[in-house]
């Protein structure tokens, strides 16, 4: 296959050749046998990878599906996907990571990596088989109890001095639990004035700073789950200048929404389509996000795609269940929060959303650079142009997507894993 013009991390207009599930040649002007794809010069990247998206199944298959999730993954321009653990039954050991490796593998949309679960049951008391993970055919190397944090100190020291031994690491939703029962958004002046109990800064904070100091002092591997604000990023930061091994993630959402949208939103007020967790925050928190993620102290974007069914969501605030999808629109969100604002060039998104999150994960074959003989996963993405967020043209299950009513910039145009056309011309092929 030829793709003819596209501009490789937004570089010259070049050519490529796919052949066997790799790029076979790079340059102007190439012609040959088998099908031409024109990419009409968009922009090329490599096949984007997620270190954090929720695909439900199995147990909630009305949510999301394998098959529905990794669709929404190729939409998005997605050639791998992390899938958590907080599934029912709890992936929380060889058998169910690798049912789940296996649906990755009959749907082929995009590669699934499981993520094992921590604990078992997600319920904090006992390591989770860690080792049978890790040595199984889903060969995980990502452990998390996300959904959940991994709050009893003594846990969490065990489980990062256990992935040593197979280079893996603990991927830590940090959220002090006392501190946050029955939170129901960003504790500051939004929360005062509804009068909704708060989620504050420093129960994210404190799991933070505790988790770093532990890393360090068993000298292990810590990622840190959908960083929401301005203090967590000085704990990374200041972690990061010790030299620990800390690495950390943003979503989309909290790169660009705030918490004043519970109280004024083009959607109204208390729509529980902006209830997540952690939750949105204050601008000044966007902004420290932004600059952090642009200096490499947020490592990667990852969208914590969240699907719930329309009973979860379209409820009263309280009882709302909390989360995003966020496949769909990624790119386009990091597009307008980190391109459009000078922050990050083409080839810092390529680092942040494919090289680092496929490094974090352990991933071979995805996040290379688009070189000759480097696997062809690649995402074609037109960044000119803005259109309304349609969720009824989603490939997930679920709708639950805080950009409807608003518009975004650019578009997927096509997704290439191994070769293979996983989209065309933004449809699935
Ligand atoms: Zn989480």
């Amino acid at each position: 296959m030829i793709i003819k013009n596209v501009r490789i991390l937004g570089g010259d207009p070049v050519d490529l050749r796919l052949h066997d599930g790799l790029i076979a040649e790079i340059g102007p002007g190439l012609t040959g046998a088998g099908e031409t794809v024109d990419g009409g010069g968009a922009v090329a990247l490599p096949g984007l990878v997620d270190l954090h998206t929720h695909l439900r199944e199995p147990g909630r298959e009305d949510a999301e599906t394998v098959q529905t999730g990794t669709q929404s993954a190729a939409r998005g321009g997605y050639t791998a996907v992390h899938a958590m653990a907080n599934t029912s039954p709890v992936a929380d050991t060889a058998g169910v990571v690798e049912q789940v490796w296996r649906l990755g593998r009959e749907h082929g949309h995009c590669d699934v990596q499981p993520v094992g679960a921590v604990t078992v049951g997600l319920e904090g008391r006992q390591l989770a088989e860690l080792g049978a993970m890790a040595d199984s055919a889903a060969r995980v190397r990502v452990f998390s109890d996300d959904g959940k944090c991994v709050s009893d100190a003594v846990l969490m020291r065990r489980a990062l001095e256990y992935v040593k031994a197979f280079d893996g690491v603990v991927a830590q939703h940090a959220q002090e639990p006392r501190l946050t029962e029955g939170a129901q958004m960003n504790e500051g002046v939004v929360s005062g004035r509804l009068g909704l109990t708060g989620w504050p800064a420093v129960a994210e904070e404190a799991i933070i700073a505790r988790d770093c100091l532990l890393a360090a002092h068993v000298g292990s591997r810590l990622h840190v789950c959908h960083v929401s604000t301005a203090g967590s990023v000085e704990i990374i930061r200041w972690a990061k200048s010790k030299g620990w091994n800390v690495t950390a993630e943003v979503t989309p959402h909290h790169l660009l929404l705030t918490d004043d949208l519970v109280e004024d939103s083009p959607v109204g007020a208390y729509n529980p389509i902006y209830k997540v967790n952690p939750p949105l925050r204050t601008r000044a928190d966007v902004e420290a996000l932004r600059a952090a993620l642009a200096d490499g102290t947020i490592d990667v974007v990852a969208t914590d795609h969240a699907p719930h069914p329309v009973e979860d969501k379209e409820t009263e605030w309280s009882a709302a269940a909390m989360g995003m999808v966020g496949l769909e629109t990624a790119l386009s969100v990091v597009q307008e929060a980190m391109v459009d604002t000078g922050l990050l060039d083409w080839a810092g998104v390529a680092d942040r959303m494919s090289a680092a999150p496929a490094r974090i994960g352990r991933l071979p074959g995805h996040g290379q650079p688009l070189e000759v003989g480097a696997p062809a996963n690649l995402t074609l993405y037109d960044p000119s142009g803005r259109t309304p967020v349609d969720p009824a043209a989603f490939a997930s299950k679920s709708r639950n997507t805080p950009y409807e009513g608003m518009t975004l910039p650019g578009r997927v145009v096509a997704t290439f894993l191994r070769g293979r056309a996983t989209v065309l011309e933004g449809k699935l092929t």
